[in-house]
């Protein structure tokens, strides 16, 4: 996290910003996890356990809804979709 995410001040690598003295360690610490929980997703997806991939990315999105996740949920997706078009879960919107 490069920023603060309230007034998008440059943190540094600090915990509290300077700025507006927001406390965000917790804040970094749950990015982290979702930064974990894609890692992993890849993983399992690069060893072909597509449900284990989209499950960990669904996770991931409830943490930290990033870009990157969203876009590897839209794979997992269309992969789940080809193999069982009839169950696949869609991914909603926001
Ligand atoms: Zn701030």
């Amino acid at each position: 996290m490069e920023r603060c995410p309230l007034c998008r001040a440059a943190l540094n690598g600090a915990d509290t910003c300077r700025r507006c003295r927001a406390e965000l360690a917790t804040v970094k610490r749950v990015a982290a996890e979702a930064r974990a929980l894609g890692d992993l997703a890849l993983h399992h997806l690069s060893l072909g356990d597509t449900e284990a991939a989209d499950r960990l990315l669904r996770r991931a999105l409830v943490c930290h809804a990033t870009p990157e996740i969203r876009d590897l949920l839209r794979v997992t997706a269309s992969l789940l979709a080809e193999a069982s078009p009839s169950s696949a879960a869609p991914l909603a919107d926001d």
